[in-house]
């Protein structure tokens, strides 16, 4: 499943991107593009714009309309929608700022390029091949769980 998210929709992609979902993104794009690489590329369209959805709709686009408040209720939307779990498994997680599979790194290959204490901290790190971000799963990753857990009882409910 290959999704691409209207420009009003970031930050559901990031979130989408780390469960490891493949979502194009970009501010850029008008919408008669994202309807054409929809097509082009078989993504599913994301959007919170019903003119748009409409005119996907038309057009014979798989579109979904996305329409929770939170984070967490989009999340459960699409989950209950397109069938993915809604953990992370960050051997499958995407890049959240560019969208390219992460992978694994020998932590000794990133000294020098994460803060000293968070070296110190932690053991594993994933760096993103294209851009070169460098994850792990500190303080935020908290918050980020419970986003999920909260997804999934709103998805049970
Ligand atoms: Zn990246």
């Amino acid at each position: 499943m290959k999704f691409i998210a209207d420009g009003m929709l970031g930050k559901l992609a990031r979130w989408l991107r780390m469960l490891g979902q493949d979502v194009k993104y970009s501010t850029q794009l008008e919408d008669a593009e994202l309807i054409s690489v929809a097509e082009k590329e078989q993504r599913v369209l994301l959007t919170r714009d019903s003119e748009l959805y409409k005119r996907a709709i038309a057009k014979g686009i798989d579109a979904f309309y996305v329409e929770g408040r939170t984070e967490a209720e989009k999340l459960a939307e699409l989950a209950e929608r397109f069938g993915f779990p809604l953990m992370i498994d960050l051997k499958r997680s995407r890049c959240p700022a560019c969208n390219t599979t992460i992978q694994l790194t020998p932590k000794e290959k990133l000294a020098g390029k994460v803060e000293k204490n968070t070296f110190k901290y932690y053991s594993e790190f994933w760096k993103c091949p294209n851009c070169g971000n460098i994850y792990w799963q500190g303080a935020h990753w908290k918050g980020i769980t419970a986003t999920l857990e909260e997804a999934k009882k709103i998805k049970g409910s």
